[in-house]
């Protein structure tokens, strides 16, 4: 059986906006399709009537340096943001993010707008996008805005998406000045192939011996991507040191929601994996900011 009834192929956004609003609904739109059509095999998702394919649409896949920032279109696969020198430049912990993801197959299909746009608490891109304080382009009937990373998401798999009239179109990240680097790390099962055990991105500024700026997201840390605050307060003006280290990661435990969850980890567990995780992306970043 058919998991839809009609496919289109719109090769601007706003030909996708117009077929996402006009078509016969229930309509949505697909991307690498690596999340969607599992789920709407498993019957995780309601059925559709329409899927509007993003995957020709030129300005989705745009990556160049627009003022002060480096915009990365949604369309793009975590390969190719993997590949990209200027990711590389500027987005360090992206690269490590999306160069984890699942396998080969995987991450030459996927992409980082489906990764956003999936919602889920610990996807490897958004948390990669939410530690260098990345902001998401959306397109909808009324024209374009800009908002937070944050803002997109409202619980798990749910995103504030208007999935019926919105389509994910970039993410601008500012571009990486001296003495500023950023780091990501993560733990799967052995065998796993979906989502981590736990993961954290983190970005900072050097200036001298201090850490004089610093973005820390972590996931699952609670029902959204996990941006932590008070962690990042506590290490901004602290000298980079073991007692700094001991200290944020106490900070850290504080803030953050860690739960158990039967397929992967044990509370327990994830909370001595995010002092571990934290004490290594913060000295990878310390010592690239050099
Ligand atoms: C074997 C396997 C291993 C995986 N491993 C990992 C992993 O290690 N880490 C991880 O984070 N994820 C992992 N994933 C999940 C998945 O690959 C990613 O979340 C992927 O990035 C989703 O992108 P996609 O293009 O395939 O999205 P799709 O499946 O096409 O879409 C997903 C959702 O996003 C919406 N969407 C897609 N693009 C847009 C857009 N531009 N604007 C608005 N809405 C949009 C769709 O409507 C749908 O609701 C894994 C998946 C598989 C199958």
């Amino acid at each position: 059986m058919s998991l839809w009834k009609e496919y289109l192929h719109p090769h601007t956004v706003q030909d996708a906006i117009t077929a996402l609003t006009n078509a016969p609904h229930p309509a949505c739109v697909i991307a690498g399709g690596t999340d969607l059509l599992l789920d709407l095999q498993q019957g995780n998702h309601p059925p559709v009537h329409t899927l509007v394919d993003l995957t020709g649409i030129p300005e989705l896949r745009v990556l160049e340096i627009r003022d002060q920032d480096l915009v990365i279109g949604a369309g793009l696969t975590h390969n190719q943001v993997v590949d990209s020198a200027l990711v590389q430049q500027h987005g360090q912990a992206l690269v490590e993010a999306c160069g984890l993801i699942g396998g080969p197959q995987v991450r030459n299909a996927a992409t980082l707008g489906g990764n956003v746009a999936h919602a889920l608490p610990a996807a490897d891109g958004s948390i990669g996008l939410l530690a260098l304080n990345a902001r998401a382009e959306i397109a909808s009937p009324a024209g374009r805005r800009q908002v937070p990373l944050l803002e997109l998401f409202l619980a798990p798999g749910k995103s504030a998406l208007n999935s019926k009239r919105e389509i994910l179109v970039n993410f601008s990240i500012p571009l990486r000045k001296a003495h500023q680097a950023s780091a990501f790390c993560r733990i799967m099962r052995a065998q796993g192939i979906a989502l981590p055990i736990l993961n954290l991105a983190l970005w900072l500024e050097r200036t001298g011996d201090q850490v004089s700026a610093v973005q820390v997201a972590v996931g699952p840390a609670g029902p959204i991507p996990f941006r932590a605050l008070n962690t990042e307060a506590f290490l901004i003006g602290k000298k980079f040191s073991a007692e700094t280290i001991a200290g944020a990661q106490v900070t850290l435990l504080a803030e953050a929601a860690f739960r158990t969850s039967p397929a992967r980890a044990t509370q327990e567990y994830r909370r001595h994996l995010a002092g571990v995780l934290l004490k290594n992306s913060l000295t990878s970043a310390w010592e690239r900011a050099e």
